[in-house]
């Protein structure tokens, strides 16, 4: 077992700004967990302050997605009985980005069920969803996001001019545990469409998902992948088994593996939203909260893509009950971005973060 003085100062070098070492993430995980907790909390404190970043998302097109993720309620290769539908009409995207800015969310995802958007086989939707984009941006104050899978240069630079802020592509799990996951693409795949959005001038969140048979050691390797790619913010999801998926009989994560798990992302990742997403009702019920005791500093409220998610109201009185507060974090913000030319000269002008 790690002695606390070996986590002390791995706190002090987080407080720093740097990033812990893949080797010394792993040795935090032989250290008791509630002392790496307690110092991943502070480092949270001491680099980020109290704020909570937060984000709500809108399935826009559901189901019948030709990849076999295999934690995926919409992959056409399992049989799960969603609800599938084909891309929403902007009117609908565009409310329900009005309600999440009600709730207080800080930003607004359009996701679709899909290897990528391909504009070129369906201009048509690829177009709605250009159209979603400007009225969110023209609509509201809420900052757009998409997660539209594999996209090319192309697309990434009309949704950018488009008004699009962030763009979301979880590479899920580690390199090494990603044919466990999916087989019709690889993690390479999932790199490249992150390297695309970061070109064009995007933020990039991308994150992972707890639960699926990883190790420890599989968790911090994803980590250190999307330090390495530079990510903005990290959502972190636990798995909640889906009926009629490959990983519907997996039995849940610990509360303990949770907050280990988080804890160590943020010694790993110092100055990054980590943001605790899908499953969290599931598999930590009453102690959310103490994720955002754990290092955390973002949340995704409302629904999730196929299940209901908790009350604003509940997620906001949960914020408070541990001396946070919801607001714009610094380093997540998609700052002021210039629309015009995202070719032109200053193509990158607006960039807030520390990339
Ligand atoms: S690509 Fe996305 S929608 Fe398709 S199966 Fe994988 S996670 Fe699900």
């Amino acid at each position: 077992m790690v002695d606390e003085a070996f986590v002390a100062e791995m706190k002090e070098k987080a407080l720093r700004g740097e990033g812990v070492t893949e080797e010394e993430a792993l040795e935090l995980a032989d250290a008791p967990v509630d002392v790496v907790v307690r110092s991943a909390d502070e480092i949270r404190e001491g680099n980020m302050g109290d704020g909570v970043d937060t984000c709500s998302i809108i399935n826009a097109k559901s189901g019948n997605c030709a990849e076999d993720c295999g934690f995926c309620a919409q992959s056409k290769h399992f049989d799960t009985g969603i609800d599938e539908y084909d891309y929403l009409e902007p009117d609908e995207i565009v409310e329900a980005a009005k309600r999440a800015e009600a709730d207080g969310a800080n930003r607004f995802g359009v996701v679709v069920a899909e290897r990528g958007i391909d504009s070129e086989r369906r201009p048509k939707e690829f177009e709605k969803v250009l159209e979603s984009i400007r009225r969110i941006r023209d609509e509201t104050d809420i900052e757009p996001d998409a997660s539209l899978g594999l996209i090319t240069e192309e697309e990434a630079r009309e949704l950018r001019e488009a008004g699009l802020k962030h763009f979301n592509h979880n590479i899920e799990t580690a390199p090494s545990y990603f044919d466990e996951v999916v087989s019709t693409h690889d993690f390479e795949d999932r790199i490249r469409a992150i390297e695309v959005a970061q070109d064009a001038g995007l933020k990039v969140c991308a994150g992972v998902i707890f639960g699926m048979g990883e190790s420890v050691e599989h968790r911090v390797e994803a980590a250190v992948a999307l330090r390495d790619v530079g990510v903005d913010t990290v959502p972190v999801n636990v798995l909640n088994p889906v009926p009629g998926t490959p990983f519907e009989n997996y039995s849940k994560i610990t509360v303990d593996e949770i907050l280990q798990g988080v804890a160590l992302y943020r010694f790993l990742m110092p100055q990054k939203v980590i943001r605790l997403t899908g499953g969290r009702e599931e598999n930590l019920r009453s102690r959310q909260g103490d994720v955002l005791q754990a290092g955390a500093n973002g949340l995704l409220i409302g629904d999730y893509l196929t299940t209901e998610g908790q009350d604003p109201e509940g997620d906001r009185e949960m914020i408070e009950s541990v001396g946070m507060e919801i607001k714009d974090v610094e380093g997540c913000s998609g700052g002021e971005i210039e629309y015009g030319d995202p070719e032109g000269g200053d193509a990158l002008e607006g960039r807030t973060d520390d990339d």
